[in-house]
């Protein structure tokens, strides 16, 4: 065993008590290299979590307050609404983030995509609709409210168009 300093990811550095198997070795100081600190991966994770505040606020103002005459009904359906919309920034959030862009172009169609599907969760204003899909996977719910366009004589209509 001997003390070696590693530099981690984050430029900061971490003295490890290291085996003297070769092997072992390097693929400790492997890992640790791609490992932030204590302190800078609590800091990520706040900015991480701040975004994701900031992201459900502005989603919040999208979504306009249900409708029932039972306040515990409304209570609910705007839990499940919460979740699911949470459930959906993440995806979205964890595709940008693992994947990138390649061009100026796909980040714009990517969030156009983005901030089309989540209109699309807001204005879906069925207090039962959200009851039932409580337990329904988001990817299933996307493909549920996706328009379906048509076109009759030259005019392209949306079906949920209201
Ligand atoms: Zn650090």
């Amino acid at each position: 065993m001997a003390n070696t300093l590693i530099e981690l990811k984050c430029g900061h550095k971490l003295l490890v008590n290291l085996p003297d198997d070769i092997k072992i070795k390097a693929a400790i100081i492997q890992n640790y290299k791609n490992q932030l600190c204590p302190k800078c991966r609590r800091q990520k994770e706040q900015a991480l979590q701040e975004a994701k505040k900031l992201r459900m606020d502005s989603i919040a103002k999208l979504c306009p307050p249900l409708v029932h005459q039972d306040k515990k009904i409304i209570k609910h359906a705007e839990k499940i609404r919460h979740d699911k919309l949470s459930g959906l920034d993440d995806m979205f959030d964890k595709l940008s983030r693992v994947h990138g862009f390649s061009s100026i172009q796909e980040e714009h169609t990517f969030n156009h995509y983005r901030n089309r599907t989540i209109a699309r969760f807001c204005k879906q204003d069925d207090v039962l609709w959200w009851l039932n899909h409580q337990t329904s996977p988001i990817e299933s719910m996307i493909d549920e409210l996706k328009e379906k366009t048509f076109v009759i004589e030259g005019q392209v209509f949306h079906e949920n168009d209201k």
